[in-house]
């Protein structure tokens, strides 16, 4: 049995958000209902693979249910900042989504990392499911890549995200620039 298994069905709003300074920063997800927030610790190229995953996630669904409304990824910047305290239950291991169409809701389902320190069993790994609407999903991978998207500048010379104290680039035998 999972450790923690919490269902938030559905939420009343949910999104993701990166908080620190560039190139240390901190993301998460966050899903709230009337009673309770939920927010638990991603990395950021989780939160690039899911907001891509959503949108054919979404493709998918109106496909083999064509007669769905069509739904807007349009969102309000200000509503999607996580609110404090952000007091994360854990840190995600595997993400997923799946679909249920008699209530029009998707889930998106986050598990626990398994690490050397809570003796990785994969069946007590703490899980959250967070239902919400195919538009609040939608709008929450359309925000995440913005957020994912602003991080450090990149170098021109190698690719390489820069800090901002600079970088020590490959491409130009370590010269700081
Ligand atoms: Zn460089």
């Amino acid at each position: 049995m999972p450790r923690i298994e919490i269902d938030l069905n559905p939420v009343t709003h949910i999104t993701t958000d990166a908080i620190g300074q560039p190139g240390q920063r901190v993301f998460y997800i966050q899903g709230s209902t009337v009673e309770r927030v939920v927010t638990v610790i991603v990395e950021k190229v989780q939160i690039q693979t899911l907001a891509l995953g959503v949108e054919d996630f979404l493709t998918e669904i109106l496909q083999r249910y064509p007669d769905l409304p069509p739904v807007s990824p349009d969102f309000d910047e200000t509503m999607m900042h996580i609110q404090a305290p952000v007091d994360p239950l854990f840190r995600v291991g595997e993400l997923g989504l799946a679909y249920d169409a008699d209530s029009d809701l998707a889930v998106l389902v986050v598990r626990e990392i398994q690490t050397a320190e809570n003796e990785g069993d994969a069946e007590e790994a703490s899980v959250v499911r967070y239902w919400c609407t195919r538009s609040q999903l939608h709008a929450m991978g359309r925000w995440g890549l913005d957020v994912s998207g602003r991080g450090r500048p990149t170098c021109p010379y190698c690719g390489q995200p820069m800090d901002p104290s600079g970088h020590f680039c490959p491409k130009r035998n370590g010269h700081k620039h």
